[in-house]
């Protein structure tokens, strides 16, 4: 499959990781929007939040259980913002399911 993130998630792709294991990869988004700007992806291909169903949905509950481990080894010690963008009009870019971890400095109160 021609996806990015499954690239990166096979090493394909180098990536500056931030935590790895057998189901999720965290690594820095290329393009940071914050201080600290990470990405969070299964390792399964999920295209979005929209494909997230009964069998697939672990790899979701699992990044949230990972997430706050995944800001600290990221330097993240005073809040940060997760965002998923889903689909055309939230300017999903890269389809296959993703997590940004925003922080390292204080946030605007929106992102739009
Ligand atoms: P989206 O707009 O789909 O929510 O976010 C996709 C994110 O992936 C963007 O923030 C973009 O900078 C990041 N990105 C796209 N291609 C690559 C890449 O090859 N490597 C890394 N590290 N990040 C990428
Ligand atoms: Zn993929």
């Amino acid at each position: 499959m021609d996806c990015i993130f499954c690239k990166i998630a096979n090493g394909e792709i180098p990536s500056k990781k931030v935590y790895e294991d057998s189901f999720i990869l965290a690594f820095h988004d290329i393009n940071p929007e914050a201080k600290v700007h990470v990405l969070v992806i299964p390792k399964e291909h999920i295209h979005s939040c929209d494909f997230v169903n009964k069998s697939n949905s672990f790899n979701v509950s699992y990044i949230f259980e990972k997430i706050p481990e995944i800001a600290r080894l990221a330097g993240i010690t005073n809040g940060y913002r997760v965002i998923t963008n889903c689909g055309e009009d939230a300017c999903q870019s890269v389809k296959h399911l993703h997590f940004h971890i925003l922080g390292g400095e204080k946030l605007p109160e929106q992102i739009k």
